[in-house]
């Protein structure tokens, strides 16, 4: 490999979704130049709904493109969950001024595809990011002077550095870290979006609303301008089917919410078509470093989305990689140890705290009522003080 001039070889970014588009804003607004590799023929998002908590909100604003990420997202009044086999409220938090002032932000909800599309519309305003999609990279070989980047074309690129931002089937971590497919975390999720036009105006909350059942959940919220409707709705279960995203009917998924009372019942008979994917989730590990190297995003912390905080820790990433990158004046190996050492135990926290919401999300029987005495007569401030390790944006995103 030839000597590398540090603004000569840019950061190669394998994966063009949200956290290496992030990835890409926040290398730029420190001076350094990335290329961005997306494997798909187009970068984009698939059409469905994402939960924007204040620290990932501080994140885009950080970058420069929280205005447009706002733009078409829905500020929500409250995160309610309610107990799906009696109807009855067990959590209610509101999200007024108060917690807006405390954690520096609203909690949005988007269609993804805008929160993707400010990154982007960002990303190709800014002359030191290069977009190239249709690219999968399949390789790559560090040297002493920086990373060779192997395409499925065949074509190599060199770079001065590399970040793993290819999401939960990452193939740059198979390399570093050797683990293998992220095994199933014993659910599988259906999902739809539903037009505005079809859905019960008396269920039009302007909140996600979340039952909670024995052995599953639904949640709905709305999207882009209230036109459109997110439905999740996620089954415990220790069956795998084999394909992801796989349209299934109405007939086989509605008996899997047996037991619910009406009100979701109302919101699941509506769709004509459901699409499934499995759940996956992997322990936190604390190696995704590699020289060079690095992971971002569900690449280096995958966690199941019963927090909704996937996106946002991969936001964070972004910022605290650009950070050190910075500081550490383009030596990639140092900065990148540097942001793994940093961001290692939140990310860590966060995969745990997700999957231990399995229990709370689809509690039965005696562990039901158990569940729904947690959270009787806890303040607005109670649930601020608990939520604050996560909704306060770390020291770094600014
Ligand atoms: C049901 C569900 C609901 C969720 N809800 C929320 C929520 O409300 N809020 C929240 O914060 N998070 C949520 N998440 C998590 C969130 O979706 C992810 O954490 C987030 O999308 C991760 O972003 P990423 O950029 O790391 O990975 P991805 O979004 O997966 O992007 C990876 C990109 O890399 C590309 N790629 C893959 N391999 C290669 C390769 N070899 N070469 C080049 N390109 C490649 C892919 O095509 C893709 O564009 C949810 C997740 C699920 C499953």
């Amino acid at each position: 490999m030839p000597a590398n001039p540090r603004n000569v070889w840019p950061v190669a970014i394998a994966g063009g979704g949200i956290g290496g588009l992030a990835c890409a804003l926040a290398l730029a607004r420190h001076g350094f130049q990335s290329l961005v590799l997306e494997q798909a023929a187009e970068f984009g998002e698939a059409g469905v709904g994402l939960q924007m908590a204040p620290n990932a909100l501080s994140v885009l604003d950080a970058l420069g493109v929280g205005e447009a990420a706002k733009t078409h997202a829905l500020l929500i009044e409250r995160l309610l969950m309610l107990d799906a086999v009696t109807g009855v409220e067990v959590v209610n938090i509101p999200l007024g001024e108060r917690f807006q002032q405390r954690f520096g932000n609203p909690y949005a909800v988007a269609h993804r595809a805008d929160i993707h599309g400010a990154l982007l519309d960002g990303c190709r305003a800014s002359p030191l990011i290069e977009l190239r999609n249709g690219c999968r990279v399949t390789e790559f070989a560090t040297s002493g002077n920086g990373v060779a980047v192997t395409m499925a074309s065949g074509e190599r690129i060199e770079a001065a550095a590399l970040v793993g931002a290819d999401g939960v089937h990452s193939s740059i971590r198979r390399r570093i870290v050797g683990d293998g497919d992220p095994p199933p975390a014993g659910a599988v999720i259906y999902r739809a979006t539903i037009a505005a036009a079809d859905m019960p105006k008396n269920l039009q909350q302007p909140h996600p609303t979340f039952w909670a059942g024995p052995g599953w959940h639904v949640i709905y919220y709305p999207m882009r301008d209230w036109s459109t409707f997110n439905l999740g709705c996620t089954v415990v279960t220790s069956q795998t089917p084999p394909i992801d995203g796989e349209e299934v009917s109405p007939h086989y998924v509605l008996p899997l919410f047996a037991g619910s009372c009406a009100a979701p019942l109302r919101v699941l008979r509506i769709p004509k078509q459901f699409k499934r994917y499995v759940i996956r989730h992997r322990e936190p590990v604390e190696n995704w470093t590699q020289g060079p190297v690095t992971l971002l995003g569900d690449a280096a912390h995958p966690m199941v989305q019963y927090i909704a905080q996937g996106a946002a820790m991969a936001l964070e990433d972004a910022i605290c990689l650009g950070n050190n990158v910075a500081e550490c004046g383009g030596d990639f190996a140092k900065a990148f140890q540097r942001y793994q050492d940093i961001r290692t135990v939140r990310t860590a926290r966060v995969q745990i705290s997700s999957l231990m919401m399995d229990r709370i999300n689809h509690a039965k029987g005696l562990e039901r009522k158990v569940r729904n005495s947690l959270f009787e007569g806890r303040t607005a401030e109670e649930f601020y003080d608990r939520l604050a390790w996560l909704y306060t944006p770390p020291p770094y995103v600014k």
